[in-house]
């Protein structure tokens, strides 16, 4: 058997007629950048996350970027963020000249520890960064009372948490203003790049709407220095379509972790934590173990696709190296670097297949530290 990470192919057999005739209005109306599709896409994203804006753009960095800008952060201003994301989090700050501060996670959910953050804050801090990692909401009770205590903007980098919840309030609407990935192998994937911003504050998303558009304020009048960041009408078109099948998507990922946590429980492995309120949407099931590598290896032997999310944490990578974080600096994140593993979790995967999965992780291991099978 062949089971591979993710399967888009497999997610379109499922929603082809929906998709096909999605893009086919695109082409019949001719409406390629911004416009209908994409507005339409807007308000049923910002209604599903509870926001009273969202707004559709080019991919889950350049959200990032115009998040940044629209606050005004400048050069020397800090933001407090994980060490274990995807230096998507970080690079626009190190463009602008502001100071990614790290605060290292806590480690059974791989999300930041408020109680590091609130350590990290300064003079010079001015927003905090929290990524929902894994698809899991980080500690937003407690993030967000330090946010409110210190006069800090808390962004939510929601780029892995499509649907998830904390209590009653969904991902996108869990700090000031979130971002989000549309990268085909996100939960909800378009078919290309593409990203989101969701917000309620009003101000923030009429400047993040003229950023996004070359500082525009009517056809050829530009109020600000903006950038090009819009979303295709495409894949706003394709987004729009899977926006309605994202719960079950998620029900059906829950369900195999549900699987997956019964029967790899009493293995020499860690098994994900989720720490309720958060309720988790399982963009990876994670499983943690000294012996990652041999398990990985052993696994891909078999066909059974497996990832590291992330081998290297975010302080360790070169474009920061001038930013002056060393080895040791951030011990949690750089024990789970070595020791986390992906395993296949997307919705369209077969009850036979979870348990080609589990057989052959129980195997590998066995002959890895000669545990019974
Ligand atoms: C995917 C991702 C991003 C970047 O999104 P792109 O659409 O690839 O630019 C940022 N942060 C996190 C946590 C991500 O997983």
């Amino acid at each position: 058997m062949e089971i591979p990470v993710h399967d888009l192919h497999r997610q379109y057999e499922t929603i082809r007629e929906e998709i096909d005739a999605a893009l086919r209005e695109v082409l019949e109306n001719t409406s390629f950048v911004l416009g209908e599709p994409v507005e339409s896409f807007e308000e049923a994203f910002a209604t599903y996350c509870g926001t009273r804006h969202c707004l559709g753009v080019s991919s889950g960095t350049a959200a990032l970027k115009l998040i940044y800008r629209a606050l005004d952060l400048q050069p020397g201003d800090e933001v407090i963020t994980t060490p274990f994301t995807f230096i998507g989090t970080v690079e626009p700050l190190l463009h602008m000249g502001v100071r990614p501060v790290f605060a290292d996670i806590d480690p059974t959910t791989f999300n930041l520890d408020p109680d590091r953050v609130a350590e990290r804050i300064g003079p010079d801090t001015r927003a905090i960064v929290a990524v929902d990692l894994y698809g899991q909401p980080a500690d937003y009770e407690r993030l967000g009372e330090l946010a409110d205590d210190h006069d800090l903007t808390l962004i939510e980098d929601a780029a892995q948490a499509h649907g998830a919840r904390w209590e009653d309030r969904v991902a996108g609407s869990l700090g000031d203003v979130a971002a989000f990935s549309f990268y085909p192998s996100k939960n909800l994937g378009a078919y290309g790049d593409a990203g989101g911003i969701t917000t309620s504050d009003s101000d923030l998303a009429e400047r993040l709407r003229r950023l996004r558009d070359h500082g525009r304020e009517g056809k050829y009048r530009h109020s600000v220095a903006g950038y090009n960041e819009r979303l295709d009408g495409f894949q706003g078109a394709v987004l729009s379509v899977k926006l309605r099948h994202l719960d079950a998507w998620s029900e059906a990922r829950r369900e195999h972790a549900a699987f997956y946590d019964e029967r790899l429980a009493g293995l020499p492995l860690e098994i994900p934590t989720v720490v309720p309120p958060a309720e988790h949407v399982y963009y990876q099931y994670v499983v943690r173990t000294e012996q990652r590598d041999a398990l990985r290896d052993g696994l891909h032997e078999r066909g059974v696709g497996a990832a590291v999310h992330y081998p290297r944490p975010v302080h360790l990578q070169p474009p920061l190296r001038e930013l002056g974080y060393e080895k040791g600096d951030y011990p949690r994140a750089e024990a789970a670097a070595g020791e986390v593993l992906s395993l296949p979790v997307f919705a369209q995967l077969t009850r036979e297949e979870l348990d080609y999965v589990v057989e052959q992780l129980r195997e590998v291991l066995s002959g890895i530290r000669g545990v019974e099978p």
